[in-house]
């Protein structure tokens, strides 16, 4: 789930895997470690639980010389997060080190045989028994490192990216993948080993990622091998990246977060360069034109997505059955994939995700393809795992998001599945000229309106300090707005801690109305839709129970105005794309609340910003 860096090369090891740390901790993480064969070639580690700075405060004083390592943070799932648990593992005899992300299924079975063979294991994780298997198999077999690997993950179960460090072979990494993701840097006479490319991206831009079932040898002097389980050579597809160095910093702002927000006008223009013309008039999504056939005939598309993907999905739902005509399904991506879903041959399965490496989307992809479905990715990370193993797709090209708590990648999803209704209904023949060149024209506009909210971050900061010590908050919208406030209510939980829930504002007198009191903050999105008298309605029944309505209105309105405490404008837009303008108020809304009470913006308690593991 977290963060794994690997060094090898001329410079010394410990600098590069410290950075690389920092620049994976966006991730989330409870604990970070480190080891390194130094200089004298002794094989030290360093472990502790919290931050890589109180890692780094441990290894002050130690030895950390050494040109060859493997740095790891941990997001704990078996055994708590303490100094013990955290990785990198030695094997039994100290003569290995080993970092591993992921979840080893079959652990407790492994654990056992290895007990009984006299082995004693020192911490509660499944990751232990990977590096005292590695080394059983190696002494008894007698065999190399890369094969005792290789033998030993024929008998795991699970999902990992691991790397393994020898102090009998110090010029040496050996890394593998399966559902987790890893990849290689590779720059002069120098290797680079990471879980995203965010710590590579300082020292080259050519890397490999790693295929499920691959494993790499890193050796001093040598060129990049890739070989399968089985030993089979596999030969390395060299890629360049995108990414720059000033995309991963904070660039003045206090949270990354932030930064993010104050992106989306650049972020949505990006989105959707090149795939809009100057004029306005078309709409061009490779991903559907290369595949038109096949898409056009879909006589339904269902969406598999997790989290904010999962609301952004919600979106996508509204916009391809108002523009399409085509029936939409939404589905959690972690419960898609264990039931028994019905997937037809003529349905596409679009699969959102920011980091391209959910696991839950991943293996709803994999069961949609097993039954015959055209699959298509929305993502944000080039070359990601869903992105290889979809059919087609498309990227939201917002850069990388480093804040766990998602903003530009959300409205980038939206963007792309906005320009995916526009292209399929014009496709189709179910807009008319004029509403689709409307649309189009409009979309165009939306980074210049979210300039103008974006205007209004100080405002937005002063009224949450209103709203700093409340414990609840309700969410309302309506329409192509529900789904934006369930977006709100997460940011909100996500970053601050308050209890929030999002709700279609019609429902609340169905139940959820009898937690409104005079303590309660409603946060009602009553933009001017084809719904607003309705949504109206639904804001005087919270009135009149004293709630407390905090309205995000069209600029000008006055019915609003007149009954909520608080009112945020946006710019009047077409109903499809009003998400979108509400959505920024709401980020802004949960940042300054988290801000206030001293949360950690950029690093939410529990929270892991690619969700590897199911
Ligand atoms: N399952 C392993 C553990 O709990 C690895 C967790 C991770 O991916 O950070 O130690």
């Amino acid at each position: 789930m977290c963060g794994i860096v690997g060094y090898l090369g001329a410079r010394q090891a410990y600098p590069i895997l410290i950075k690389g740390l920092h620049r994976l901790e966006y991730r989330g993480y409870d604990s970070a470690g480190i080891a390194l064969i130094s200089d004298g070639g002794i094989l030290n580690l360093y472990k502790s639980k919290g931050k890589v700075a109180d890692l780094e405060r441990f290894a002050e004083a130690k030895d950390t010389s050494g040109t060859v390592g493997i740095a790891h943070t941990r997001w704990a799932t078996h055994g708590e997060p303490n100094d013990l648990n955290a990785h990198p593992h030695y094997s039994q005899s100290r003569s290995l080190a080993l970092i591993h992300n992921g979840i080893i299924e079959n652990y407790a079975v492994l654990r056992l045989e290895l007990e009984s063979k006299g082995y004693t294991f020192r911490s509660n994780t499944d990751t232990e028994v990977i590096v005292y298997l590695v080394e059983y198999i190696r002494d008894t077999d007698g065999v190399d490192l890369c094969t005792a690997v290789q033998l030993a993950l024929q008998q795991v179960v699970g999902a990992y990216a691991i790397a393994i460090l020898s102090k009998d072979d110090p010029d040496c990494i050996i890394a593998a993948r399966k559902s987790s993701p890893l990849v290689v840097g590779i720059g002069e006479d120098e290797f680079f080993l990471a879980s995203d490319a965010t710590p590579i991206v300082e020292y080259t831009d050519r890397v490999v990622y790693l295929d499920d079932g691959e494993i790499a040898v890193l050796r001093r002097g040598e060129p990049l091998r890739v070989v399968d389980l089985h030993n089979a050579p596999v030969t390395p597809v060299v890629r360049r990246l995108a990414m720059n160095l000033s995309q991963l910093e904070k660039g003045g702002y206090p949270h990354f977060m932030l930064k993010e927000i104050y992106e989306q006008p650049q972020t949505l223009l990006n989105c959707i360069r090149g795939r809009i013309n100057i004029e306005g008039t078309s709409v061009v999504l490779s991903g559907i034109i290369d595949n038109r056939e096949r898409i056009l005939s879909a006589r339904r598309i269902i969406i598999v997505a997790c989290g904010t993907s999962w609301h952004a999905a919600l979106i996508g739902e509204h916009l391809i059955e108002d523009l399409c005509r085509i029936p939409v399904e939404v589905e959690y991506a972690s419960e898609f994939r264990y039931r028994n879903p019905v997937i037809l041959p003529d349905d596409i399965v679009i699969a959102i995700s920011q980091s391209g490496e959910t696991a839950d989307t991943l293996a709803a992809v994999e069961l949609a393809k097993s039954r015959g479905a055209f699959i298509y990715g929305i993502c944000n990370v080039v070359g990601s795992s869903i992105a290889r193993a979809t059919d087609s797709g498309s990227y939201i090209h917002v850069g990388p998001e480093i804040g766990v708590a998602s903003t530009k990648a959300f409205t980038g999803q939206v963007t792309v599945l906005s320009m995916l209704a526009l292209t399929l209904a014009h496709e189709k023949g179910t807009v008319t000229d004029e509403r689709f060149t409307a649309l189009v024209r409009e979309l165009q506009h939306i980074p210049d309106h979210i300039t103008q909210v974006l205007k209004q971050a100080p405002a937005i900061a002063d009224l949450a300090k209103t709203f700093t010590y409340a414990r609840n908050f309700i969410y309302l919208g309506r329409g192509y707005n529900y789904p934006a406030a369930l977006e709100g209510a997460l940011k909100l939980k996500e970053i601050s801690y308050i209890h929030a829930e999002g709700y279609p504002a019609a429902e609340m007198k169905h139940g959820p109305i009898a937690l409104i009191d005079a303590e309660m903050p409603v946060v009602a999105i009553a933009t001017t839709d084809s719904i607003y008298e309705k949504t109206i309605s639904n804001i005087q029944e919270i009135k009149a129970r004293q709630g407390k309505i905090i309205a995000i209105v069209t600029e000008g309105d006055t019915a609003v105005r007149s009954i909520a405490d608080h009112v945020i404008p946006v710019p009047r837009v077409a109903e499809p794309f009003a998400p979108i303008l509400a959505s920024i108020p709401l980020q802004l809304l949960a940042y300054y609340i988290a801000v206030h009470k001293g949360r950690d913006v950029d690093q939410p308690r529990n929270l892991a910003k690619s969700v590897t593991v199911e």
